[in-house]
């Protein structure tokens, strides 16, 4: 019998009051199925992305049994480390741990690169109890014997084919060379091919197996539109599309960093209060983005898949393929960023002529069709029409609608 409530799960009363305040009723398909082997202390290995709920899914269990067995962390150590790709998520999670455990008289800190090592270090010198990290800078402060690991309790290893694909494995091997023998390991991925599950399987034991497929499903909770456009007309048609007041928060993908930057320099040109995150961008310059977006200061957010990936981000009304991905599950991916945790969703994406086989492609991946909007003011057709014919460009004329079911009957 699946559970359905967070009172069958057994949370210290603690736990239960910062779920109540966060709005949390009902467990997520991976926090109903994990935390029960969780708590029993077993190992875990869970084939889960960003969305899912999987952050709870760790950080709950990881909370109570480090409130339950109430040990002074030693200096410098750490009694639980979560171990993640970037600094984005390291910021998330710890952020996480402190809605949840706020409540409980447990220390954390986190680490990463691209900023000052004084705070951090400050943070840990009289040791925690959960440590969030990426994996740069906390072998950098091992190796000066100001972070020791010798007596972790809990280690997460979270985003495992991602860290592997940044290249991390050495790393990831190093840490893992200090652990000690007896702790409980949770493994997340959110692919498993043959380098992975290897991986895994050197560092749990006898792990419970959860897979889950992220919750915002884009066939069931996000509606999907597509606007034929010549590439040329491109920009006109965001300017356009963004009129549209329904479009409160929007992640905007591109296929290239430059792309991105590009959009984003015509979008301050409009007046549209925008950010921009791509691999080239500095970690305080993305982060930078991402605050002011997630707060709402900036509506949109323009950024590159890489850049994108695991970025969490509540309230986004709409994802915007300015280009189409090249490979269809990265379309999956992007716009998963919408319609979280249950909400709708809107994804917008412009297919110019060359991106047809694109599109096809993403069809057959979602098995479903996307919805073509006929209805706007730079529709590509397959013959041009005559120069007299063409629409506006400066935005006169009827206002079109972009912006979520309301306006379903449009496409
Ligand atoms: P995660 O996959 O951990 O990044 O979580 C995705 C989003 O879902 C986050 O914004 C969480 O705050 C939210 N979330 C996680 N668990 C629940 C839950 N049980 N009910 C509602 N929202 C949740």
């Amino acid at each position: 019998m699946p559970l359905t409530s967070f009172a069958e799960l057994n949370l210290l009363p603690p736990l239960r009051r910062a779920l109540d305040h966060l709005g949390y009723a009902v467990p997520t398909p991976i926090q109903a199925q994990a935390i029960p082997h969780l708590l029993a202390g077993r190992d875990l290995l869970g084939c889960a992305q960003t969305g899912t709920g999987k952050t709870a899914a760790f950080a709950l269990p990881m909370l109570q049994r480090l409130a339950q067995d109430r040990r002074r962390p030693a200096p410098k150590a750490a009694r639980a480390l979560v171990l993640t790709p970037t600094r984005e998520l390291a910021v998330q999670i710890a952020d996480s741990f402190r809605a949840y455990g706020r409540h409980l008289p447990l220390t954390m800190a986190v680490v990463y690169g691209g900023v000052g090592h004084i705070p951090q270090v400050r943070a840990c010198a009289r040791g925690v109890d959960v440590l969030v990290a990426t994996p740069g800078r906390l072998l950098d402060l091992m190796g000066q014997g100001l972070i020791r690991l010798d007596s972790l309790e809990v280690f997460v290893l979270d985003e495992a084919d991602r860290m592997l694909d940044m290249g991390f494995l050495p790393d990831i091997k190093r840490v893992l060379s200090v652990l000690p023998a007896r702790r409980q390991t949770l493994f997340f991925s959110a692919t498993m091919p043959p380098a992975i599950a290897g991986l895994a399987d050197g560092m749990l034991k006898d792990p419970v197996k959860v897979a889950v497929t992220p919750a915002a499903t884009p066939v069931e909770l996000i509606e999907q539109r597509v606007l034929f456009v010549s590439q040329a007309d491109k920009r006109a048609l965001l300017g356009e599309v963004l009129k549209d007041a329904g479009i409160t928060r929007a992640l905007i993908f591109t296929r290239t960093k430059h792309g991105a930057d590009r959009v984003a320099r015509q979008l301050d040109g409009l007046n549209v209060a925008t950010g921009v995150i791509h691999g080239n961008k500095s970690q305080n310059a993305r982060q930078q983005a991402l605050d002011l977006f997630r707060s709402g200061r900036t509506r949109v957010l323009v950024a590159t898949d890489i850049a994108a990936r695991g970025i969490d981000v509540e309230g986004i009304s709409h994802v915007i393929n300015y280009d189409l991905p090249h490979e269809p599950e990265s379309y999956v991916h992007r716009i998963g960023r919408t319609g979280r945790a249950g909400a709708e969703g809107v994804a917008i994406s412009f297919c110019g002529s060359d991106e047809r086989a694109q599109l096809r492609q993403i069809e057959k991946l979602i098995h479903q069709s996307v919805p073509v909007v006929e209805d706007h003011p730079f529709r590509l057709r397959l013959a041009p029409p005559p120069v007299a014919a063409r629409p506006p460009r400066s935005g006169q004329g009827r206002r079109h609608h972009y912006g979520g079911r309301s306006s379903a009957g449009r496409v």
